[in-house]
């Protein structure tokens, strides 16, 4: 089947009551160890690429080994996501080459690090929605700030500075129209989240179950969402390397989040970790290797091996064959029809 709609993918898990992991990706062992894990488990999946790694894949070649991922494995209903969308002009050159979602972040301003006014970001994702959908492409819109900072966009600081507020998110869904909602409730990305242990007060589970309460039948999205565990940073420290300690958003936390409204949990770093200490592995046992498929190949099996701890903690596992994909075609009629 070809590259489908994130739309349906999350109103089937909101009817099925679970969590579809959204992948990052920048080369061609990634996407096979996503897809892997998804022909393993039997899930459905969204894979997304940000502008960084549309840069450094020069997207042609990225959006290719989607369709190549389509090809070898038409069972499995993938999604291919823009994350972090800085404009309208990036989110059209995305749909424009066949991308079945994007997020247009109007949270920020196009440097991709100064908060926005609630005007700009309305504007902006209206714009986005409406080209969008037009298309019969999905459109996730962001209220609120998260923290850090990766691939060079990101508001900075711990991520409480900016928490989604419930009722301007209940107004920014009415005016935009858009398909999935990400919010900001202590979360931020990249691998230095937490100092100790984040609870659901350290998470503000509260405000995102508000938030749900006044949005019930908005899809929420979590991001910043890796777990970090702490046996992928001691494979990394182990063979070399110089991680400080840290702690991600725990998986039982997530859990709580999808029975809470959440279809779209974001996870990166925790592939990053995996691949790295696989990596450092195979060189300091073998300091002799050369042939990068020696190293590559371990790498996307520890990727592999968490994207399926992933699939099966949040419970798509299993949820590939539910459904038949309608085509973008056909969302676009129900969208034109004033459905979803
Ligand atoms: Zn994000």
């Amino acid at each position: 089947m070809p590259l489908v709609s994130m739309r349906q993918l999350l109103d089937e898990a909101a009817k099925g009551g679970y969590g579809v992991g959204a992948f990052n990706v920048n080369d061609m062992e990634q996407i096979q160890a996503i897809m892997e894990a998804a022909r393993e488990t039997q899930s459905p999946v969204i894979v997304q690429a940000s502008r960084g790694a549309r840069a450094y894949s020069q997207d042609r070649f990225l959006y290719h080994l989607m369709i190549a991922a389509t090809e070898v494995y038409p069972e499995i209903p993938t999604v291919l996501h823009l994350d972090h969308g800085n404009s309208v002009a990036t989110c059209k050159s995305a749909i424009d080459m066949g991308f079945t979602s994007v997020m247009m972040d109007g949270s920020l301003m196009e440097d991709g690090k100064t908060p926005s006014s609630f005007e700009y970001n309305v504007a902006v994702t209206r714009e986005v929605v409406e080209l969008a959908h037009a298309k019969g492409v999905t459109v996730e819109g962001e209220i609120g700030c998260l923290g850090g900072i990766e691939d060079g966009h990101g508001a900075g600081g711990d991520g409480l500075s900016h928490l989604t507020d419930p009722d301007q998110a209940v107004e920014f869904v009415k005016q935009t129209g858009l398909d999935a909602l990400a919010i900001a409730i202590g979360t931020s990305h990249g691998a230095y989240k937490f100092s100790s242990k984040p609870t659901g007060e350290t998470l503000k589970m509260a405000r995102l179950i508000e938030i749900h309460n006044k949005l019930p039948n908005v899809h929420l999205v979590m991001h910043g969402s890796s777990s970090v565990p702490k046996e992928l940073q001691d494979i990394i420290n182990m063979y070399g390397g110089k991680l400080k300690p840290t702690w991600g958003v725990p998986v039982e936390e997530i859990q709580l989040g999808i029975k809470n409204g959440v279809r779209k949990i974001n996870v990166d770093t925790d592939n990053r970790l995996a691949i790295t200490g696989a990596i450092r592995k195979v060189f300091a046992e073998n300091p002799s290797e050369f042939d990068p498929r020696s190293y590559l190949k371990p790498a996307r099996a520890a990727m592999q091996q968490v994207m399926e701890d992933r699939m099966n903690a949040f419970g798509q596992a299993g949820h590939a064959g539910d459904y038949a994909p309608l085509s973008l075609e056909e969302m676009r009629a129900g969208y034109a029809a004033g459905g979803a």
